[in-house]
């Protein structure tokens, strides 16, 4: 059974929602607040997580950043702003889907079945280096080093970097690394995408700013390739 985490601090809602996704066959778990969520989600590795923006002690911007370090459980963020949805977008926290309050419990429930739908396990595929390149990564601990430096990736950007530097200047698309981005295959938007690889971008470029090791590709998408 899936286990989804409700972290609202209004009690009364979180126990509506709680009765809604129970009703729809899912475990729920209540938080009220945000300081425990990170443990809590080392503990439980729970299936998805809404996850209310103003929250004692910790706020959901916060708690979501601090996941996206270590998980890619799918989030769904909520807001008492309908105009607040932009700027959380902007911030590129790499969360699954925004709601805003009042939402109708349906529509949330919806919404959680919809992501977990996309939710088929798969192990992630292995590329191996090629000898002479100046990146390494190790698929195991998600860890990459450029000319001898090691980068400090989320497992996202790691996945992505890999999924390019997999096939030899192969261009994959955004629907291609939204496969390798997520071991879930949920669909995120390309914007979602695009930022995620602008972040990596920004990473590779801090070792060596002279060169542009990942490629945009008008029209297709992005591809690797090192300075010769
Ligand atoms: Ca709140």
């Amino acid at each position: 059974m899936s286990t989804i985490f409700i972290v609202e601090d209004e009690l009364k809602l979180a126990l509506v929602l709680e009765k809604y996704i129970q009703a729809a066959g899912y475990d729920a778990l209540i938080f009220d607040r945000g300081d425990v969520v990170v443990d809590a989600v080392r503990e439980h590795s729970p299936d998805l997580i809404l996850l209310d923006i103003m929250l004692p002690n910790k706020d959901g911007i916060e708690v979501c950043k601090e996941l996206r370090a270590f998980s890619d459980v799918p989030i769904i963020m909520v807001t008492a702003k309908v105009e607040e949805i932009d700027r959380l977008i902007g911030l590129e926290l790499g969360a699954d889907d925004y709601i805003c309050k009042p939402f109708s419990p349906r529509e949330v429930v919806a919404r959680v079945k919809a992501i977990l739908k996309r939710t088929t396990r798969i192990e992630p595929e292995k590329h191996s280096a090629a000898l002479s390149s100046a990146l390494i990564l190790d698929h195991a601990n998600f860890q990459a080093a450029l000319n001898g430096t090691e980068l400090d990736l989320t497992p996202i950007e790691f996945k992505i970097l890999a999924a390019l530097f997999g096939p030899p200047s192969a261009v994959l698309n955004r629907n291609a690394l939204m496969e390798h981005m997520y071991s879930d295959h949920r669909a995120v938007s390309d914007r979602t995408v695009d930022s995620h690889v602008a972040n990596l971008r920004k990473k590779l470029k801090l070792v060596n700013p002279d060169a542009e090791y990942i490629q945009p590709v008008y029209g297709v998408g992005y591809r690797y390739s090192e300075p010769s």
